[in-house]
């Protein structure tokens, strides 16, 4: 008896330290992507979030989305607590979760003051618009009507489905596209979304791109830890795109092996790309010089794409690491072709993303086309 009344003390303990709750306003994380660590209520019409990391050490990317539920019209002041780094992501509202609009901010060292008001009903504030695990299979539902084929790859750590949607040809090369390895990385996701439209779009060219090319597309390699929030890691507490190499999470393996399959039933991999955010726009890429082939088809695609979207900047850093166990190193090391990590800035303009995106597949379908 007495045990059980300490353990519901630690119980009710956890559950004020979870949540706010207050005859006028509740402050909530039960919903997919939901995310902050303790919620403290200051004064009447102030409130503490604090946000940490799934585990360390981490690149802090302070992800949170809550849900404010109020009986009445209010204002309120938010502080967001980040421990482990510093804000990144900045606020926005939404009344139905899709249509999101900036909000107002303060940063102040690891802390981010909002102040706002708050109408009566639900209103959900985030670092970014959602993106969730529900959107991927509407998404996925979507091109599997239109004549894709909805494969699973493998299993998450929580034996979440690792989806991949395949377009087949008549062919023996692949290309490769894959996605939100790191879960807050929306504006990556968008970018994706934007480009895999093209690639899968009514145009001539991508009709001829699908008819050279099979297609494993792979948009949510991480749904564990895109349902908790994390800021980065899968629920194993690893950097997914850290794992290519050792290759100890489900996720990557479950990419690999599928890899594997296609080249040890003859199948090449011809091209890669993976697609991320970061604080600004830039293209990752494998060096000229790397001994890929052909050794010239991102330099020639990038820089098109300048051509086309200009003055709109196109940032190209060339680079390699043989031990950090990117998927792009992975893929030229281990295929001898290009792969490109696509980053898009956090704040980057939502159209510009499209536009930048769309550009970009239209300029890479002809010249993947045209390999040998
Ligand atoms: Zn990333």
């Amino acid at each position: 008896m007495k045990y059980a009344l300490i353990l519901l003390a630690l119980v009710s303990n956890l559950a004020i330290a979870d949540q706010c709750q207050s005859d006028k306003l509740s402050i909530h994380k039960n919903f997919a992507m939901g995310r902050y660590n303790q919620c403290q209520q200051l004064a009447p019409d102030s409130y503490r979030l604090t946000l940490k990391p799934e585990n360390l050490p981490i690149n802090p990317s302070p992800w949170y989305a809550l849900k404010l539920v109020s009986s009445q019209s209010q204002d309120i002041e938010l502080e967001l607590l980040v421990e482990h780094g510093k804000p990144r992501y900045l606020p926005k509202i939404s009344l139905d979760k899709q249509h999101w609009q900036p909000v107002d901010y303060q940063i102040d060292g690891q802390s981010m003051h909002i102040k706002l008001t708050l109408p009566e009903g639900t209103l959900w504030l985030a670092g970014q618009e959602i993106l969730d695990n529900d959107d991927y299979q509407q998404w996925q539902k979507q091109w599997q009507e239109k004549g894709l084929a909805l494969i699973q790859l493998g299993q998450s750590v929580q034996g979440k489905p690792i989806e991949g949607l395949v377009s087949y040809a008549d062919s023996r090369d692949w290309l490769v596209f894959i996605g939100r390895q790191h879960p807050p990385e929306i504006t990556g996701a968008m970018a994706m979304d934007h480009f895999v439209d093209e690639v899968l779009g009514a145009s001539t060219e991508a009709a001829q791109l699908r008819k050279r090319f099979n297609l494993l597309l792979v948009p949510n390699m991480n749904p564990d830890g895109v349902y908790a929030g994390n800021w980065r890691h899968n629920v194993g507490g690893v950097d997914l795109n850290r794992d290519w190499f050792s290759r100890e999470q489900p996720e990557v393996q479950a990419v690999h092996q599928y890899l594997q399959k296609i080249v040890a039933s003859g199948g090449k991999i011809r091209f890669a790309m993976d697609f991320h955010s970061t604080h600004h726009d830039v293209f990752y890429t494998m060096p000229t010089d790397y001994g890929l082939t052909p050794p010239d088809l991102v330099d020639n695609w990038l820089a098109k794409l300048a051509e086309v979207i200009k003055p709109y900047p196109v940032n190209i850093k060339p680079g390699h690491n043989k031990d950090r166990g990117v998927f792009k190193q992975y893929i030229a090391d281990t295929y001898g072709v290009h792969a490109v990590t696509y980053e898009v800035g956090d704040n980057t303009d939502r159209q510009d993303i499209a536009d930048v995106a769309r550009a970009a597949a239209r300029q890479l379908i002809p010249m993947l086309s045209a390999l040998p």
